[in-house]
């Protein structure tokens, strides 16, 4: 069963945090410093190693050393 009131809370959070990781990513691009709020560890801008073919699956990335920030890029900046 589903627990309405948790489900809709944590539409709500992911929404703010959607918000945090846009605020994160325009940081990175700025090429300053953003901590991991999970671990405190420097969060670091993955870029796809080639972009000689645009149409592959590999996305941009934001991680953290210890991987619990890691927040695939899917959207246009
Ligand atoms: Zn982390």
């Amino acid at each position: 069963m589903i627990d309405l009131k948790k489900f809709s809370s944590l539409q709500k959070a992911s929404k703010q945090s959607f918000q945090q990781q846009k605020l994160m990513i325009k940081k990175l691009m700025l090429g300053q410093q953003v901590l991991c709020p999970k671990c405190q560890q420097p969060i670091q801008l993955n870029l796809p190693v080639s972009t000689e073919k645009p149409n592959n699956n590999k996305s941009s990335s934001i991680s953290c050393a210890k991987g619990c920030t890691d927040i695939e890029l899917e959207f246009i900046l």
